[in-house]
């Protein structure tokens, strides 16, 4: 009955939290149970709860001792409740005698329980809403000791970290299901966008080229020739960035899934080297790498889509004749690798955001670009568990710098 409920107990925020707790109604639990068995043998009373107070009723979450039918429904009605005071009044609640105290004489379980002595500690939820009582219960007057009391706290305590660690639990693992589903979902569009948008994209340019081979055959104005290059050019970017998007997508996070080797950094890096052959000689580029190149620990086919990124940036951002100079250190168990250029340099306060994905500090009319190469060399670097960062001065050059941590044992090598 509401009407005789102290307003503390029916607190539409504290039985939120109780609720939240997922502990009403649930099973019994040995990590419970062995509280109340504990408080039993060290209290040497007959009955001990962890009781969670409701707002008609209060539910045993673990129990020793009780009679039936009590014990069987793990619960009764807050008629039959001291803990409930422990809830309204926020504080323990310490009884030596219940039929000569006046807030709990006529209390059923003191008439029809046999509830004689009680000592109850208030159970928190993680934000700090008082849910229930952990306690200890004697048939016979009992004048709790200084020593009883302490016990009853400690247990206490090790109720709510329970309680709280089963919160934190839950909570890692539903932003764990949200991320994992997003990076589904994400992984599903990359997929429809690799697939079903790059094959329009790739009839629509093949169109173009043969409507341009048409207009060349023909007369066609300059006007007309001008339009069809721009439509081509907006094309092949919009397909370079579907492929990037899903590059960029496609590196996982989980270094556990992916098995690293050991690799001499030479072959990613003459794979880099290979692939941008016509981008060198049109730039009439000379690239540098070290005679002696280290060890590293890695996957070939990532460390050369790195190094071919930072080398193509190299010589694009670049105003003169391209020097691109590779170098590699190793100090402290890690190797660095450096790409240093002879180009325009990056503005200070661009505070670091070029690694940011679809960042770019120039226009397409500048450079052509789609601001994804540095933020999927980031990915590559830190699945790589090392870091990547850059020195740069305007105008002078910039030099870009991989560090990796230095392969364990090299012996090793499969
Ligand atoms: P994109 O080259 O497609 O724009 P990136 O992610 O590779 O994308 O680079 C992001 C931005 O960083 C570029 O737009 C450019 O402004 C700057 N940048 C990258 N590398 C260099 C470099 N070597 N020299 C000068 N600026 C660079």
């Amino acid at each position: 009955m509401h009407s005789k409920v102290d307003p503390a107990i029916l607190d539409e925020t504290r039985l939120k939290a109780l609720r939240e707790t997922r502990l009403l109604d649930s099973l019994n639990e040995e990590q419970f149970d062995r509280l109340t068995d504990l408080i039993c043998k060290l209290l040497k009373v007959p009955v001990a709860l962890v009781s969670l107070v409701d707002k008609d009723r209060q539910f045993f979450k673990s129990q020793q001792g009780l009679p039936e039918p009590w014990k069987s429904k793990r619960e009764t009605p807050l008629s039959h409740s001291f803990c409930q005071h422990v809830v309204s009044r926020k504080k323990p609640l310490i009884i030596s005698n219940a039929p000569g105290d006046p807030l709990v004489k006529n209390n059923l379980a003191t008439t029809e329980l046999n509830v004689t002595a009680y000592l109850g500690m208030p159970i928190k939820s993680p934000n700090h809403e008082i849910i229930g009582s952990i306690c200890a219960i004697n048939r016979i007057p009992h004048d709790w000791t200084k020593e009883e009391i302490d016990i009853m706290m400690t247990l206490a305590e090790f109720t709510i970290t329970e309680i709280r660690l089963r919160h934190e639990l839950r909570t890692k693992e539903k932003t764990e299901y949200k991320l994992r589903k997003a990076n589904e979902d994400l992984k599903a569009f990359s997929y429809m966008a690799s697939h079903d948008l790059r094959a329009p994209l790739s009839t629509v340019i093949g169109l173009i080229h043969i409507l341009k081979d048409e207009q060349n055959n023909g007369v066609a104005s300059d006007k007309a020739q001008n339009l069809i290059k721009r439509i081509l050019m907006a094309s092949k970017h919009m397909s370079q960035l579907i492929s990037d998007s899903s590059k960029y997508i496609n590196i996982t996070n989980e270094p556990e899934s992916i098995s690293f080797e050991h690799i001499s950094l030479k072959d990613p890096l003459e794979d880099a080297i290979n692939n941008l052959d016509q981008v060198i000689k049109e730039n009439n580029a000379r690239i540098s790498i070290p005679e002696e190149l280290p060890l590293i620990r890695g996957i070939r086919s990532l460390m050369a889509e790195l190094l071919q990124n930072l080398m193509a940036n190299a010589i694009k951002y670049c105003r003169e004749k391209p020097e691109v100079v590779v170098s590699t250190t190793e100090t402290n168990g890690q190797i660095s690798i450096l790409i240093k250029d002879n180009g325009i340099g990056i503005s200070e306060n661009c505070n670091g955001s070029i690694f940011i994905p679809y960042k770019r500090l120039h226009s397409a009319k500048e450079f052509n670009g789609n601001g994804l190469g540095l933020a999927i060399c980031k990915k590559i670097v830190q699945l790589h568990s090392g870091d990547i960062s850059y020195q740069s001065s305007p105008g002078k050059g910039s030099t870009f710098i991989v560090k990796l941590p230095q392969p364990k044992n090299p012996v090793d090598n499969r």
